[in-house]
């Protein structure tokens, strides 16, 4: 496991519900709603409901993993698949899940991130820890508070689509409230900056949806950006990454080298927190470095064959 600290990315989010949402809190009442969103006593007073960091995860998670099967077909793996026998138009086996791909194998640090697809990098797998993290998300104090409300559904009949002989349940959903949270980014590579940030501009335009009914039409939210900042190990002028932070680690860990061009500025006049150096970074710097930003993605999954290196790996590691 990787155990130290050169750089870090913290954005401070605002999700204002745009429609009913639902996070199944998976506990049934005797009499109440038949599913009913997740609540939390978070700050005292009444019961109220919450965003799990880990629901956010997921939608995030999922939302990058179709972009990037989009930019390059099967560029990440299903996280759980556990096998296939499946073979792709390539000849190369199925998108089974990094996870257990690397399960039982002896692995030097570095060895796990280093052969993993562009997901597990990220949001991490059974065999390392994600880089990007989400903090639960709660209302937002000095806004209206949540309103619930019950609505009743129809049963969809899993196979015809149609309704399945007039079952009808209620649900209790959030019809309306601002909630707050935070993603945090440790470690990145520049190109996970790229992710976090094509991830940011799809939430404030409305693209995720989050929680249960996505398909009914619930959950939809849009994101506001109310704060940006970086950490940096050691003060620098350019936007750099833990490729650039710790060169001599870069082959270990497979950290690419991808950067923009021409290099990103950072604001001058970091801030110095503790041993780190904080640079904020506003809504004019986010306009223009975003952009500069975004192709990083992409170029990471074009550079990189994650299913040769992950293969070559298993192969190497089951014969020694
Ligand atoms: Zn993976």
């Amino acid at each position: 496991m990787f155990k130290q600290w050169f750089c870090r990315c913290e954005a401070r989010l605002r999700i204002e519900l745009e429609g009913p949402l639902l996070v199944k809190s998976g506990i049934a009442s005797l009499d109440g709603p038949d599913a009913g969103p997740v609540l939390t006593l978070h700050g005292g007073g009444d019961a109220m409901p919450f965003i799990p960091g880990s629901s956010l995860k997921g939608v995030v998670r999922s939302h990058l993993e179709r972009i990037a099967r989009g930019l390059r077909p099967n560029s990440v793996c299903i996280p759980y698949l556990k096998d296939s026998t499946k073979k792709l138009p390539d000849g190369s086996q199925d998108c089974v899940g990094c996870g257990f791909r690397l399960q039982g194998l002896d692995l030097k640090p570095g060895e796990a991130y280093r052969s993993s697809c562009a997901a597990c990098r990220l949001f991490g797998s059974t065999r390392h820890r994600g880089r990007m993290g989400f903090g639960d998300a709660y209302w937002r104090t000095g806004t209206l508070k949540p309103a619930m409300e019950v609505r009743d559904h129809v049963a969809i009949d899993r196979f015809t689509g149609g309704g399945a002989g007039g079952l009808k349940f209620d649900v209790e959903v959030v019809a309306r409230g601002t909630f707050e949270t935070r993603v945090v980014l440790e470690n990145f590579e520049l190109w996970q900056l790229s992710a976090l940030v094509i991830a940011l501009v799809d939430f404030e335009d409305g693209l995720l949806s989050i929680g249960s009914g996505t398909s009914r039409g619930l959950g939809q939210v849009r994101g506001v950006i109310e704060d940006l900042w970086i950490d940096l190990v050691k003060a620098n002028k350019e936007l750099v990454g833990v490729a650039q932070l710790a060169p001599e680690q870069k082959k270990q860990y497979g950290w690419s080298g991808w950067a923009a061009n021409p290099s990103i500025q950072l604001p001058d006049n970091p801030e110095r927190r503790g041993l780190r150096y904080r640079y904020r970074l506003d809504a004019e710097w986010r306009e223009e470095a975003f952009g500069q930003l975004v192709p990083g993605f992409r170029n990471f999954l074009a550079e990189r064959n994650w299913l040769d290196d992950i293969q070559t790996l298993v192969r190497e590691r089951t014969r020694s």
